[in-house]
């Protein structure tokens, strides 16, 4: 029997869970087309290859295209293009990304030893990931995804600078995802240590997808198989250790379909949902998930003030006093953050000891009401992440035309377009950039203060004195907070 490692979502869950059941009249995979394509052995197979195609041309043309980091492929389409492209996706489907993901992708292919059949014996030692780790969730994600960060902005990387280090990037990632794969069982390195996977995860709580859930609850706690865990001849077993009749959020479910190939009950289905409710809905959060997002917000807020004229004054004062060689200085990078987490923990300190009722007093806790208010600002979060890429993406784009016509600097024209006067086109004025920014993060900002009305309103209400007060504190503290970033924006003037 396997043997399920330990995580909040997923504890005891046959004994207490209650999950709110999908509405089946927005299922997805009730239309027999899509459940024959979804069906198939190789439908994540066909999403995962033009991305592994195009991810090894971007590595190639890093190393060997053109030196102009705005003219050479791997650059213009990494940094113009896809890095908000993939927060488009996580806004709208979720963990949709990881579906295609080349990196996962291809250590999984060679793990399985097999483009999409199901074998019995994968290729790795299949270690456990260690229980007491797994502990911390997403956290080790977090703090991966901090440390690449840093060495992005030291490196310049994403400005862009120089190609080759983005393909050095890219290989770093895979070459970490393949050892991961062939030293821990299936995918270890994607549930808690991808660099990307905190963050798809949180910000994808606000998608309209749903992730695999049961059609019936009941069929799976009567179920002796329990197939999607274990896996069957079909399917393999839940390659991110999900149970899809206990989930109340898409937060860790990968889309790759196995569960749905190897349920024998057909109980499975992929379903619908209104914009939120992955943030509003879950009956049990997760602390290390509400410090992530914590401090995923401290790492954005960290690239809007590096864009102010005062932060090149300090960095470069602290530099000096201390010796180091250039941009950010490691003392102000991870400062703001834990800033950022200091500010939020205080508030919320604050209103637990004005709200908490005084019969409650003994059983509220400091994570008790950490968690709600960290997860109403998830949507916040999303936007200021999606708003920091439009400079980049409004201005350039477009060089996407001319780079593609000759990715490895040998003189090409292949679609005709290598000297496209469309290098020089910015779509928008820099004033529009600004107004896009301050429309996506407007957006954010009225999202999760309602998220936060919701989510308080319901988690915190046998706690607290005053429920409306409560609401009405913390979602004024999320419109605070997302009236800063405007400012911000405002102040950066469309910097990128
Ligand atoms: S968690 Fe990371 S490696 Fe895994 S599929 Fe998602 S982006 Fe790719
Ligand atoms: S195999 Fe099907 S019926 Fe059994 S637990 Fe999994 S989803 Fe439920
Ligand atoms: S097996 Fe099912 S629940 Fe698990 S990641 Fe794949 S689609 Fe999601």
């Amino acid at each position: 029997m396997a043997v399920w490692p330990k995580d909040s979502e997923n504890d005891g869950l046959q004994a207490h869970f209650r999950p709110t059941d999908p509405d089946p009249r927005t299922e997805i995979t009730r239309f027999p087309f899509i459940r024959r394509l979804l069906k198939s052995r190789k439908f994540q197979f066909f999403w995962i290859l033009p991305n592994q195609i195009i991810f090894w041309v971007v590595i190639l043309t890093g190393l060997l295209g053109v030196a102009s980091p705005t003219r050479n492929f791997s650059t213009v389409i990494t940094w113009y293009i896809w890095f908000c492209a993939v927060f488009l996706l996580m806004v709208g489907v979720g963990r949709g990304w990881c579906l295609m993901c080349p990196f996962g992708g291809f250590a999984e292919w060679v793990q399985r030893s097999t483009f999409w059949n199901r074998r019995p014996k994968s290729l790795t030692l299949g270690r456990r990931w260690s229980e007491r780790l797994s502990r911390y969730g997403l956290l080790p994600s977090v703090a991966l995804f901090v440390l690449l960060t840093y060495f992005e902005e030291f490196y310049n990387i994403a400005a862009p600078g120089v190609p080759a280090y983005t393909s050095t990037l890219v290989l770093f990632v895979i070459g970490s995802a393949l050892i991961s794969f062939l030293l821990l069982e299936r995918r270890s390195f994607c549930r808690y240590l991808c660099p990307l996977s905190a963050l798809i995860g949180t910000v994808g709580a606000t998608g309209m997808v749903t992730g695999f859930r049961t059609r019936d609850r009941q069929v799976c706690l009567d179920c002796k198989t329990k197939d999607c865990m274990r896996g069957s001849e079909h399917g393999y077993p839940c390659p991110w250790y999900e149970w899809p009749g206990s989930a109340t959020s898409n937060l860790m479910c990968g889309l790759c379909t196995e569960c749905f190939k190897s349920c024998p009950s057909d109980n499975i289905g992929l379903f619908l949902q209104k914009p939120l409710t992955s943030v509003i809905q879950p009956l049990r959060r997760r602390w290390d998930i509400a410090l992530g997002i914590a401090a995923l917000l401290g790492l954005v807020l960290f690239q809007q003030v590096n864009a102010l004229p005062v932060y090149a004054t300090v960095d470069g004062w602290l530099n000096a006093r201390m010796h180091f060689p250039g941009y950010p200085n490691p003392v102000d990078y991870l400062g703001i953050i834990a800033a950022v987490v200091g500010v939020i923990s205080a508030y919320v300190w604050l209103v637990q000891k004005v709200f908490t009722r005084r019969d409650r007093k003994p059983d509220s806790t400091f994570t008790q009401w950490f968690m709600p208010i960290a997860y109403g600002l998830i949507p916040l979060l999303a936007a200021d992440y999606l708003a920091r890429q439009l400079p980049r993406f409004w201005d350039h784009f477009l060089r996407i035309v001319p780079a593609i016509s000759d990715p490895f600097d040998l003189g090409w024209n292949l679609f005709g377009t290598a000297h496209s006067p469309l290098y020089n086109v910015h779509v928008l004025s820099t004033a529009g950039v600004v107004r896009s920014q301050l429309i996506v993060v407007a957006l954010g900002m009225i999202a999760s203060a309602y998220a936060t009305w919701r989510i308080v309103g319901r988690d915190l209400r046998s706690m607290s004195l005053r429920a409306n007060g409560l609401r009405l504190a913390t979602s004024g503290f999320t419109l605070l907070l997302g009236a800063s970033m405007l400012a911000l924006y405002v102040a950066m003037g469309g910097a990128q």
